[in-house]
């Protein structure tokens, strides 16, 4: 393969009890690879004495490198500041915990190598409390249920992106972000390496209760719509609901006038029609609504696995120039075609 630069992304947000393990391992892990590497640690708002550890780490092992947040932005955004900075031709986002067993990222290396842009860790089991593991278990149920792209299941951000699959995903500036599923959504060759998921380490997770009901409807409300379609469906629904009981309160009105209190068709008719119809309207917002939010992600509209045929020519606009191709990892040198520099 050559050479190339392995970037390693760890979010840190009070790990100070992980810090030294982490290095110490990572070391002793990455000591067989044929690339150089680098550690990119962002230290998320730490509020123990993580930042100090780190900044001893970049003291003495070149290898790493330090992004300190302004404040705690949530792992999600520490994990994409870390993607922007890395230099690498492969990056692997990593758990600094310990919960994400080092020596797996040398097998999604093994795949990058292969050829894949995406290779993500697939838990086999995990080591976690029954209560995150039964709603981790829910949460991906109603989100692979309800989304409009397969997002693996048991898999956590823990996996190695390739130069283009980082690329394009520089390109979701989407506020509330789901890493993964952005993942997914870019496309690329992806695979699943199965692993063996541990305890964390030292310290407490960073994912409390509230943290993870607000990642489970990022995860839903950014990858699907189908909340907003319920809406029309349940209008349907009610309509016709709303058109049987309107036959209903007109049977009751002709035949056995004498049951119905004076004015009660009229008045029930009346909720029953505006019921159904201010749901179906709804909708018909909603569906509107769907479209701006679509509009508002400015999400990649595609994604390029690779071109072919461009190398002699000039690049044409919008589409990637031979200069970007030959720089992706796996593919040959090119015999200095381009050379715009
Ligand atoms: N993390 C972070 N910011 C946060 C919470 C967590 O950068 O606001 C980091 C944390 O240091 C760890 C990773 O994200 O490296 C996963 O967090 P944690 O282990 O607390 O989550 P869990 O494994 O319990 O889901
Ligand atoms: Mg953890």
């Amino acid at each position: 393969m050559g050479t190339g630069l392995i970037s390693y992304v760890f979010p840190i947000y009070n790990e100070s009890g992980n810090i030294a393990l982490l290095h110490q391992t990572m070391s002793e892990v990455v000591k067989p690879l044929a690339y150089d590497v680098e550690f990119v640690f962002v230290n998320d708002g730490s509020r123990d004495d993580s930042l100090e550890l780190l900044i001893e780490l970049t003291r003495s092992d070149p290898r790493c490198r330090v992004i300190d947040l302004s404040r705690n932005f949530g792992h999600q955004l520490a994990v994409t500041a870390g993607v922007d900075a890395a230099r690498g031709d492969a990056i692997i986002i990593m758990d600094s915990d310990m919960q994400d067993p080092p020596e797996v990222s040398l097998e999604l290396i093994a795949k990058w190598e292969e050829g894949y842009d995406v290779a993500y860790a697939q838990r086999r089991s995990r080591q976690d409390t029954a209560f995150k593991k039964l709603t981790a278990d829910l949460f991906y149920r109603t989100l692979n249920a309800l989304s409009e792209i397969e997002i693996p299941r048991n898999t956590g951000d823990f996996r190695l992106i390739s130069r283009r699959a980082a690329d394009q995903l520089a390109q979701y500036r989407e506020h509330d972000r789901f890493l993964r599923g952005m993942i997914s959504h870019a496309g690329y060759k992806q695979i699943a390496v199965p692993f063996d998921r541990h305890a964390r380490h030292a310290g407490e997770t960073g994912y409390p209760l509230r943290k993870m009901l607000r990642f489970a409807a990022d995860g839903i409300m950014g990858f699907s719509s189908k909340p907003l379609q319920l809406i029309t469906r349940v209008g349907y629904v009610f309509s016709v609901l709303a058109l049987l009981g309107i036959l209903y309160v007109l049977f009751v009105r002709i035949f056995f006038p004498e049951v119905a209190v004076a004015g009660w068709a009229f008045t029930v008719i009346v909720i029953l029609l505006v019921g159904g119809l201010q749901l179906v309207m709804m909708g018909i917002i909603g569906s509107y609504v769907g479209r701006i939010y679509t509009e508002v992600k400015n999400r990649p509209l595609y994604g390029v696995q690779e071109t072919y045929g461009f190398s002699a020519g000039p690049g044409v606009a919008g589409v990637p120039t031979a200069v970007e191709v030959t720089a992706s990892p796996g593919t040959d040198e090119s015999e200095g075609a381009a050379t715009t520099a």
